[in-house]
């Protein structure tokens, strides 16, 4: 089969019809009114600004060339509801350009501000506000990082239910404007299924910003549109019940026998919170305990599957692995353990292992077709040791699925879609890790629902500028 190029896939260009940078005079009129702000800091220059300016799109060296260069012009750290609206009327009263960032760990470059302006910083804005004790809806600020509120709902017995691999550093509104699921996702699916967002505290970029409560349908628009049609101050999620999770770390022989119990496992009874699969190649450049330690990398001894299961689940899952051609090489509570945690090997930390030890490395994230079998074949026998494996098990639409996370040694644009072009082509969908706007990153179609909740909470567009095709298409 000869793979067809997928014109335009790549940006080569920033996006067209981006605001000109705020002028002296804007810049100076809202550091004068904001200056004036209790508890707001603001930062103008230096390697903060800069630092606060980018966050992890070096994965993509696509993005890389288009980004370096960008930053803020103006950086206001927010703390609490008030303060933001003050920055959103100042922002909006002299028509300067606002990016909201949470902790910067978005890896397309959701948070990079492309028309300079000012990134309001919300990590301070972090306070876990209630539990509700009925119907167990955690309210929590934006910039609450989503392990304190793990760890706040695990002394009341219950759990966040979805978790990208970055929880230690990522903040809860910056995972429902950036990101799209993780750990978890085995069971709960992705963010943007319906239930897995309650509802959303929202401030509007206007003269008068308004405070906005959104139920959870009216919440949709917001979930994954990268801040460019609303401020988050708080989100409502729903919990899920604390488990002691077990994490296990199992080698496989043989691939196919690996890919087999990853498509089994999750279909069973057993209560798993995650199951990712390792091509042996990457798998031993994996450091402990997924991998086979800090010491260079050593030659492949089998492909790994590193699995959280319940306690409950462990008398049956372990002569089931066995069945299944899997050997138990490790094991250990979550929680307690002091090495580093599963979850932090698997979902993107899988690549930003892999990029540690070699920065050539790269990636993409496809949903495969089932059987999974014959597009992971064909695609290997193309591209060889340029693509190495890298499984989750997800949910998706009610059943159980398999997304890839390939890791793609990078020889340059055309190679990469020359791929993405053969693994469309195989009935693989692409959620493109290179593109710069929420659609392009998405399913490619325009939301209209999220371009009408930019047009009602940003009717200046001045929110995350070049990020919302869908608004740039609208005639101004
Ligand atoms: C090693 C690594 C592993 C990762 N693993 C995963 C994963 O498993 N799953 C996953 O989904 N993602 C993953 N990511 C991407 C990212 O870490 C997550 O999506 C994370 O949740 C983003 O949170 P953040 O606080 O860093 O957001 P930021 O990067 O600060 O922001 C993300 C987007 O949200 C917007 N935003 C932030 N806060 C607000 C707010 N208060 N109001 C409106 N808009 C806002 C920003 O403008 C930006 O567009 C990974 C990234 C890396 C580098």
């Amino acid at each position: 089969m000869t793979a067809q190029p997928v014109p335009d896939l790549l940006p080569s260009e920033l996006p067209a019809g981006l605001p000109p940078l705020a002028t002296a005079q804007q810049l100076a009129a809202i550091t004068a009114e904001l200056g004036g702000v209790s508890g707001l800091r603001l930062v103008s220059s230096g390697a903060e600004l800069e630092r606060l300016s980018h966050d992890r799109f070096d994965y993509s060296p696509v993005l890389a060339p288009l980004l370096r260069g960008k930053r803020a012009q103006l950086i206001v750290q927010a703390t609490t509801t008030d303060q933001v609206l003050r920055v959103a009327k100042a922002c909006a009263r002299h028509a300067v350009a606002l990016t909201v960032r949470g902790a910067g760990t978005g890896n397309y470059g959701q948070c990079v501000p492309l028309a300079g302006g000012v990134v309001l910083d919300l990590s301070g804005l972090n306070r876990l506000r209630r539990l509700d004790p009925l119907s167990n809806i955690v309210t929590v600020e934006a910039g609450c990082l989503l392990a304190d509120l793990d760890r706040r709902l695990g002394a009341l017995g219950r759990a966040v239910r979805l978790a990208p691999s970055t929880w230690r550093s990522a903040t809860a509104a910056g995972f429902i404007a950036g990101g799209s699921g993780g750990i978890g996702s085995l069971r709960f699916g992705f963010l943007r299924d319906p239930g897995n967002l309650v509802g959303l505290e929202v401030v509007t970029l206007e003269p008068e910003p308004r405070l906005l409560q959104l139920d959870a349908p009216a919440s949709r628009a917001l979930n994954h549109a990268y801040g460019t049609n609303g401020i988050l101050t708080a989100v409502h999620l729903p919990t899920a019940a604390a488990v002691a999770w077990q994490q296990l770390v199992v080698d496989f022989e043989s691939w196919d026998a690996a890919l087999a119990a990853a498509r089994l496992l999750p279909a069973t009874a057993l209560l798993l919170n995650s199951l990712c699969l390792l091509e042996a190649p990457v798998a031993h450049c994996m450091p402990a305990p997924g991998g086979s330690g800090p010491g260079g990398c050593p030659q492949a001894r089998g492909h790994r599957m590193l699995v959280l299961a319940a306690p409950d689940a462990l008398s049956t899952l372990e002569p089931l692995l066995a069945e299944l051609g899997g050997t138990l090489v490790w094991q250990a509570a979550e929680q307690g353990d002091r090495g580093l945690p599963l979850r932090e090997l698997s979902w993107n930390h899988t690549t930003l292992h892999m990029r540690a030890r070699d920065p050539g490395w790269t990636y993409l994230q496809l949903l495969l077709p089932q059987p999974e079998a014959p597009a992971l074949g064909a695609l290997k026998q193309r591209w060889g040791d340029d693509l190495l494996w890298h499984l989750e098990g997800v949910r998706q639409q009610g059943g159980q699925r398999l997304v890839a996370l390939p890791l793609v040694r990078w020889r340059g644009a055309a190679a990469l879609e020359s791929l993405i072009g053969q693994a469309r082509d195989l009935g693989v969908m692409l959620f493109n890790p290179h593109a710069l706007t929420v659609e392009d990153g998405g399913l490619g179609v325009i939301d209209a629902d999220q371009v009408a909740a930019k047009a009602a909470h940003d009717p200046a567009g001045l929110l995350n500028p070049g990020k919302l095709r869908g608004w740039a298409k609208l005639p101004h």
